[in-house]
């Protein structure tokens, strides 16, 4: 499934878990999921996890709180990263329940939270970091590594090898795999060979736009919003797309496509997670390193400016100066973005800019469908502001990521299962890599097992 992600390894009888992802399906169904593992937690001899997005990494707690009391193997740069991810993870599950809580009959049992702060601090004390590229002993038989995926900070896919009398079986799992085109991070490795590689499928089905079209589309958007006296809001998750519009939007400022006005990156999160990126500045591109962390740096410099307060920001979605503002949530249902609207939903000087992709339901969509007004916090507006959708900033390999990842491969993996896609994602990409000659490429359904001789 597109979240929630988590397969489970058997190597000489001890089990080990990929990933411990948060399903973020319908609350109820999702609740269900996260509550309740499809294994014995106490047979669980060890955890890797791929990389910091909630998706991959957000049922950890849950499984500590459950009694695991085992290594959780991760990147230096991911462990970094859960302790904030988690933390504001643990801090919505808190929320939500005493959300629910407050609109419970009388006499009813007040509902717990999925977990607390209180579980995350254990997850930290049981992670392990482990630089990419050292193997490491899971099992008498078994041991492992992590190779760079290219798709956030300290992301990896894992290569794993198992020794049996006669030869190594090898797996890869692939975690979410970075895109060729994207400049911030350091370029996603080769995929090892192996017999089975365990591959995302997120958008196999999609090419995405070209970075260099998307990102002279920004700039033009910004330039002509500016002009007319307006302000610029990008809604954006906090962990990689930030970064993203971050680099593109200074960059454009340096070489003179857009004015010079103030960035503010209205996320306490993303103000912390900047920190993460200047301590591993080793594992951005070179030459991203050298041209604007330096100088810059992602934390505050002439143009960007992190806001945490939250005066300071209601302060801002006020004040009438030109700006651009980048904030969280993506899909523009919670997080500060929400004020920033209330204030410019029916401003035509400005602009919204819609950078990921948005779930049906959910305000960005409505912002993107054709009609006058639109439902939001309770009231109709006027929808005059100017939405501008720019798909192409995705941190996501697309089909075309996906053959020139696997093209060396051909003859080198036997089986390849197909997971985290949506099913017509998945199906796409699978009829492409039987056509370029992988003889078993299949998409498992939750539950299925495989066995490696
Ligand atoms: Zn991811």
């Amino acid at each position: 499934m597109v979240t929630g992600s988590m397969h489970l390894l058997e190597a000489d009888g001890r089990k080990i878990l990929l990933d411990c992802g948060l399903n973020q399906g319908k609350r109820k169904e999702a609740r269900q999921r996260n509550d309740s593992f499809p294994f014995d937690i106490h047979n669980i001899a060890a955890v890797i996890i791929s990389h910091a997005h909630i998706d991959h990494c957000g049922n950890l707690p849950t499984l500590i709180n459950r009694g695991y009391r085992g290594p959780i193997y991760c990147t230096p740069a991911t462990k970094d990263l859960l302790a904030i991810m988690l933390v504001d993870s643990a801090k919505i599950q808190e929320e939500d329940t005493e959300e629910l809580n407050s609109t419970r009959a009388q006499g009813t049992p007040p509902l717990q939270p999925l977990y607390t702060r209180r579980d995350v601090f254990k997850v930290l004390e049981q992670c392990v970091s482990l630089d990419f590229h050292v193997m490491t002993s899971l099992t008498n038989s078994t041991e492992f590594q992590f190779i760079e995926a290219g798709h956030i900070l300290g992301s990896g896919m894992v290569e794993l090898r198992f020794r049996t009398p006669e030869k190594i079986n090898t797996l890869t799992f692939t975690g979410d795999l970075g895109r060729r085109e994207l400049p911030l991070l350091r370029p996603t490795a080769p995929i090892p060979p192996s017999q089975l590689l365990v591959c995302e499928s997120t958008y196999g089905n999609q090419i995405h736009e070209s970075i260099h079209n998307t990102v002279q589309k920004l700039y033009e958007t910004v330039r002509k919003t500016i002009e007319r006296g307006g302000k610029v809001f990008i809604p954006a998750f906090s962990l990689g797309r930030t970064q993203i519009m971050i680099y593109y939007l200074q960059k454009g400022i340096e070489t003179k496509q857009i004015p010079e006005i103030p960035i503010y990156v209205d996320s306490p999160l993303a103000a912390e997670i900047a920190h993460v990126y200047r301590k591993h500045q080793h594992l951005l591109n070179p030459e991203v390193v050298s041209s604007f962390i330096q100088d810059h740096t992602f934390v505050t410099d002439d143009w960007v400016r992190y806001v945490r307060e939250f005066d300071e920001s209601q302060y801002l979605s006020r004040s009438p100066d030109p700006k651009i503002v980048i904030a969280s949530s993506g899909m523009c249902d919670a997080g500060r973005i929400v004020h920033y609207l209330k204030e410019h939903l029916d401003d035509p000087r400005s602009t919204v800019i819609l950078v990921s992709y948005q779930a049906p339901g959910t305000t960005g969509r409505k912002l993107l469908e054709k009609s006058p007004t639109i439902r939001f916090q309770n009231r109709t507006w006027n929808k005059w502001i100017e939405v501008v959708h720019l798909d192409g900033f995705s941190g996501h390999a697309d089909q075309a990521d996906f053959v020139a990842y696997l093209k060396p491969l051909v003859g080198k993996i036997e089986h390849i299962r197909l997971i985290h896609g949506e099913r017509t994602q998945a199906v796409a990409l699978a009829s492409v890599l039987k056509n370029m000659g992988f003889p078993d490429v299949q998409i498992p359904e939750p539950g299925d097992a495989m066995v490696l001789a």
